[in-house]
């Protein structure tokens, strides 16, 4: 069993990347892509624990927005970590969420909420990629919310009035980033509606002059049709289709390996890159 996207406590899962590697394990999968958002800080980590019987395949999810304002996630697998250009973006990115922070809290603040960065810095991990989780974290700890899903639900959805967004790339310039990379961009979850706006199927055609190598076509938040839909659009552009939970420790219903792609895409998708750049031992 295959799962190309996962999160550890290097973004805003909750289990760190040894925890995620030994429940890979024991749930039996054969290949594990590590995806936190906007880093590689957990790599070193994960490939320690790596054991025989289990492929790591090093990986981010890039946040992307498009030029009408639409969230994207685009997973990029097996890039070299080393690029210059992609790191500054990861960096450019990560810096600021920062900044979009103060602002999210700021505008609690005046909606008589007390929390302060603080708050939410003591529910994250060192290094890790500041999000709207670990604010949803700080929320349930000061007892105004009880679940990160409620907290999504109430007042941290994208179209809510607290939500900020950050810079990040468009969705065609972190597949051509990922591209330069030597790796594979595949771009996830991309049907659901649940994170708010998507974009529309018109739009993929962009992504694969860009150079999308795969879409995820089996994910929790897409439902049949949503799948049936991604399913055609990849077999009409010769894209590599995904399946994967993109399991977050506790901090989501999602469980590791609950969707998981097929051993012959996972090939396809690896034979559209540089080099190989999955850790076996
Ligand atoms: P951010 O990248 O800071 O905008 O936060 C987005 C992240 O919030 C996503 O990657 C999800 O992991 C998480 N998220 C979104 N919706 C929910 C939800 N309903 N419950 C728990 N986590 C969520
Ligand atoms: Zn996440
Ligand atoms: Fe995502
Ligand atoms: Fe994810």
């Amino acid at each position: 069993m295959i799962d190309l996207h996962t999160h550890s406590n290097f973004s805003d899962g909750t289990d760190s990347p040894a925890d995620l590697i030994n429940k890979a394990h024991a749930a039996g999968l054969t290949a594990i892509a590590l995806t936190d958002h906007d880093t590689v800080a957990g790599w070193d980590e994960a490939i320690q624990w790596l054991r025989p019987g289990l492929a790591l395949v090093l990986g981010s999810e890039i946040s992307c927005q498009t030029s009408d304002g639409i969230s994207v996630h685009m997973l990029g697998l097996m890039f070299d970590r080393e690029n210059e250009e992609l790191r500054s973006v990861m960096a450019r990115t990560r810096e600021n969420r920062i900044g979009r922070m103060h602002k999210m809290i700021a505008r609690f603040n005046l909606a008589g909420y007390e929390i302060t960065m603080q708050d939410v810095e003591a529910q994250l991990s060192d290094g890790a990629t500041l999000g709207r989780p670990h604010l949803a974290d700080a929320l349930i700890a000061k007892g105004y919310l009880k679940s990160r899903e409620e907290v999504f639900a109430e007042v941290l959805h994208n179209d809510s009035p607290f939500y900020v967004a950050h810079y990040s790339p468009t969705p065609e310039d972190a597949i051509r980033l990922i591209k330069g990379a030597g790796g594979a961009a595949v771009i996830a979850h991309a049907m659901s509606s649940l994170r708010g706006r998507v974009i529309s199927t018109d739009t993929f055609e962009n992504y694969v002059q860009a150079g999308l190598d795969g879409i995820e076509v089996l994910h929790r938040d897409h439902t049949a049709e949503n799948r049936i839909i991604l399913a055609d659009i990849a077999d009409e552009f010769g894209l590599v289709k995904t399946g994967s939970s993109d399991y977050h420790g506790n901090g989501k219903l999602n469980q590791l390996a609950e969707f998981h792609t097929d051993p012959t895409e996972f090939e396809k998708l690896e034979a559209r890159t540089t080099q190989s750049r999955v850790i076996r031992r």
